[in-house]
């Protein structure tokens, strides 16, 4: 590991005046929440920050309802937050995806702040020798003619096809969640589906945040209805691995019919992916088996899969339309923390 200056500060003011905008590497500092990525990357040098500010003085771990929403502070860990009743029952999809996620010891420490920013598990990327437009601009992508089994097939480019790595992020685009920041100049709102970059040509920059900026919290809205809802899973076993394909799904129904649907697709993406084509597909349709798989093969329009992952095209289509009769299938009544 490369020295790096270590900050513990009070405030959140001090957090943000102390982080340093750009080191002499060309990388900025970094905040660490509960470090289970940072530290990782750090030891494999594949990032270098010259300072580490420690947020864990600042708060930031309460789970409160305001109003008709639902505030999650970022240190809220993954743990804390998918066994808090307002997620476990009121929006099974938002539990499920963090039980599912990482391991017991992890998701104790994993704050959400941290969780919706880990990085790609891209093994090139993190490789540190081959060449990665996301870790080096410029030096080009091993994965596209390499290995690529586990990457995107949605949102790539000539330039990354690196699949986003997280579960927690998928379901929470469904409820146009607000990211709250806090930087030297004042704070602002950003909506979480517009918190993640596209590839595109600067696979390097992987949000809109500034180096300087510090997530705080979320705000969503969780209707009545979301008790409705699940998030299906498919990877290659049961317990500590990364999607394959998944999908996170909430039902409005009215009878068999849709009132309103949110549907989101994880593992294949290069970032959380909220299908809203599916979703318009779906308003007013009676959920049978043939237009669930109908949804599923519109989820995954202008898929590009590559030499080793084109299976999760349809992969991905069949979870689309398992989550969608499952979640049909179910009442309005709670669900339950979801298992590992
Ligand atoms: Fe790097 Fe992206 Fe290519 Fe992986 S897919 S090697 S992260 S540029």
């Amino acid at each position: 590991m490369i020295p790096f200056t270590y900050n513990a500060p009070g405030s959140i003011d001090e957090a943000v005046a102390t982080v340093d905008p750009m080191g002499p590497a060309g990388q900025g500092g970094a905040f660490l929440a509960g470090g289970t990525t940072m530290l990782d990357l750090m030891k494999l040098t594949v990032v270098s920050p010259p300072s580490l500010t420690d947020i864990q003085k600042l708060g930031l771990d309460e789970i409160v309802q305001e109003g008709d929403q639902v505030h999650l502070g970022a240190r809220v860990t993954m743990a804390q937050a998918a066994e808090h009743p307002l997620l476990r029952d009121g929006a099974p999809v938002l539990s499920e995806a963090l039980w599912k996620a990482a391991s017991p010891q992890l998701r104790n420490v994993a704050t959400l702040g941290g969780n919706v920013l880990q990085r790609t598990r891209c093994p090139y990327f993190r490789d540190n020798v081959s060449p990665c437009n996301k870790r080096e601009p410029g030096s080009g992508c091993a994965a596209i003619g390499g290995i690529n089994r586990l990457l995107a097939v949605l949102g790539t480019s000539e330039n990354c096809i690196a699949s986003y790595a997280g579960d927690f992020a998928n379901a929470l685009i469904l409820f146009d969640a607000v990211v709250e920041t806090e930087r030297p100049d004042g704070g602002r709102d950003i909506a979480f589906d517009a918190l993640h970059l596209l590839p595109q040509d600067h696979p390097e920059r992987e949000t809109v945040l500034e180096d300087d900026e510090l997530i705080t919290g979320f705000r969503l809205t969780v209707p009545e209805w979301a008790r409705r809802s699940r998030y299906i899973k498919v990877r290659d076993r049961e317990s500590y691995a990364f999607a394959l394909t998944s999908a996170a799904v909430a039902l409005d129904m009215d009878g068999d019919t849709v009132r309103e649907a949110r549907v989101a697709v994880g593992g294949a993406a290069t970032v959380p992916w909220r299908a809203e084509a599916v979703e318009d597909f779906l308003a007013g349709q009676a959920l049978t088996e043939e237009v669930a798989m109908e949804a599923g093969r519109i989820a995954f329009e202008g898929a590009q899969g590559y030499e080793h992952n084109a299976f999760k095209i349809p992969l991905g289509q069949r979870t689309v339309a398992k989550a969608l009769l499952d979640v049909a299938a179910i009442d309005q009544t709670p669900t339950g923390g979801g298992s590992e």
